[in-house]
Order: structure tokens, then sequence, then C-alpha cells
């Protein structure tokens, strides 16, 4: 009865919580979305163009990120530009949050979605690979971020940072991109604090992403697991909108909300349940 009354209430306190998106909001707010030459922030881009916003779009493949803009701009009548750019040289993400301050004339959101490619299998002990990953993944977010701020406090705006269930749980054979999704949760969570605690008016929300069916990510796991996607399109409008009212963190699908509350009460079974997801 305890344990159910403790869901209850904490059901009930997550869909009440926070303020309704009114689309309004984003009608010509400056935007600047990483990893948007294709899946979620691809899908992010159309989203924001559609509601009026004005976004610079970022990725490595240009002629891509070209295609993506041309759409954005049938889609609304707001700028869309582009810069191409690889988060592992260190000194890009600092160049494309300023080519975006500079085009836009500030920035109301900075949306750190892009993710370097990394094997799905056991570790082979390549380390050289995770620290790789960890300067795509995770330093470029801190890079770009350091990078706004300033801007961010003129405007009250939002980062908004994309990361994943295997942010929250260990699970087999994504070793240095789940330790990629620890850090940024562990990092940006103590930066919620960190502003809060000196009155900031820049908020950031952390979004917490089940599988969705992209097709990096489907590649992937073809084969090795039954588990549900969920539609790109639909997690990247649930990003625009967790971001836009400002909300710390979000789940999506919703009930992952749950798994996490409870993932600790019964860790055997836990872990168990997570192996038997993966033919192996
Ligand atoms: P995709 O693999 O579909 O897209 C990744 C994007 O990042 C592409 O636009 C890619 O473009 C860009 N990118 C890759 N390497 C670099 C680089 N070195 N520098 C700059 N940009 C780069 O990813 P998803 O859409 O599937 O995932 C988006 C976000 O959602 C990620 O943060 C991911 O962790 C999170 N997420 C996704 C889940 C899923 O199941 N899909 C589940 C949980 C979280 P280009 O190749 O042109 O550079």
């Amino acid at each position: 009865l305890l344990i159910v009354g403790v869901i209850g209430a904490a059901f009930v306190a997550f869909q009440w919580s926070g303020p309704t998106f009114d689309p309004e909001s984003l009608k010509g707010a400056r935007v600047l979305v990483t990893g948007a030459s294709a899946g979620i922030g691809e899908q992010m881009a159309y989203h924001l163009a559609g509601f009026g916003a004005q976004v610079v779009i970022t990725a490595r493949r240009e002629k891509v990120l070209q295609q993506v803009a041309e759409k954005c701009q049938v889609l609304g009548p707001q700028k869309a530009l582009y810069i191409a750019a690889d988060m592992a040289n260190p000194s890009d993400p600092e160049r494309v949050v300023k080519f975006a301050v500079d085009k836009l004339g500030g920035l109301d959101y900075l949306v750190l979605n892009h993710i370097g490619p990394s094997p799905f299998t056991m570790w082979d002990g390549d380390v050289e690979h995770t620290r790789w990953l960890m300067q795509v993944n995770f330093l470029s977010y801190l890079q770009m971020a350091k990078t706004a701020l300033p801007t961010l406090k003129q405007s009250k705006g939002s980062i908004v940072v994309v990361s994943s269930l295997l942010g929250k749980m260990s699970s087999p054979f994504v070793a240095p991109y789940t330790s990629t999704k620890f850090a940024l949760n562990g990092f940006f969570g103590t930066l919620q604090h960190e502003l809060a605690m000196q009155r900031s008016n820049v908020s950031i929300t952390i979004c917490i992403l089940g599988l969705i069916d992209t097709d990096s990510a489907m590649e992937k796991v073809r084969g090795m697991t039954n588990i549900q996607a969920w539609p790109a399109s639909e997690a990247a409008l649930h990003i625009i909108t967790s971001g836009a009212t400002q909300q710390t963190e979000s789940y999506y699908p919703w009930f992952w909300y749950y798994v996490c509350l409870i993932r600790d009460w019964f860790p055997y079974f836990r872990d168990m349940s997570l192996r038997n997801l993966y033919k192996y």
C-alpha cells in the first residue's frame, strides 16, 4: 500500500508539474540546435521552424545541413542558417556559438543534442575511443554552454541538454556512450544547482530519452533487442516543449520517470531484466 501510495503521489506531482506550453513563446526565438543534420536534431529544426523560431543548425555534413535548412525555410518564414563543424575539434564549439550569436543577434535557446558514432558492442578495451567520444558528447557541450552563458543571461535564455536513460542506468554494450551521458547528467545537474543558488535567470533542462527510432539507433540495435522504439518527431517535440516550459528534467516516453524512480529498489531483478533485454 505504501509503495502504491508513493508511486501515485509521484504520478500526480509529475503530471501537474510545470506550466503548459505556449507555441507563441517560440515565435522569433533565437535557437541553436546541434546534431541537426539527422535524427532527433533534424526533427527539432523542423518543429522550431514551424513555430516561427529563428534557427541555426550545426553538424559535420554541410550539404545535408543545407537541405535541412532549406526545408526549415519552407516550414517557417524565419531565418534558418547552418554552419558545419566537428565537435571533436576543440575550437569548433566556441566558433559555432559565436556564429549563432552573431547571425541571430543573441540567443534564447542552446539545444545540445549531437553525439559522435559509437559501437554497440561489449567494451574491447579501447580507451582512445572513449577519450574522443568524451570530447564530442560531453566536453563540447561544456564549451558551448560556457560560450553561450553571457548571452543567455542577457536574454533570460535556456540550455537544453539531450540526455538518455543510459545516463541514469548502466546497460550492456554501450560503455563509452553511457559514460558520456552520465557525465552530462552530473555536470548539468550541478550547474542547475549553482545557477539557482546565484539566482541566475538562465534555465537548464535535461531531457532523458528512451529508445527513439532514428536511423542510427535502429541500425545499432537491430537483431539485438525487441525494446520498443518511439518516434523521433515526438521526441523532438517533447524536448522543445520541455525547454520552452523550463522544466529541470523531463522524460520521454513519460513512464521511464517511474522506472528511474524505483530503479534501486530491487537491484538484482533490475540487472537481470536489463541483461535479458538483449539477445547475446
Ligand atoms: P543521430 O546519430 O541520428 O544524429 C547525430 C547527429 O550528431 C547528426 O546530426 C550528426 O551529423 C551529428 N554529429 C555526429 N558526430 C558529430 C561531430 N563529431 N561533430 C558534430 N556533430 C556530429 O542521433 P539521434 O538523433 O539518435 O540522437 C540525438 C540525441 O538523442 C543524442 O544526444 C542521443 O544521445 C539522444 N538519445 C537518442 C536515443 C535514440 O534511441 N536515438 C535514445 C536516448 C537518447 P553529422 O554526421 O552530419 O555530423
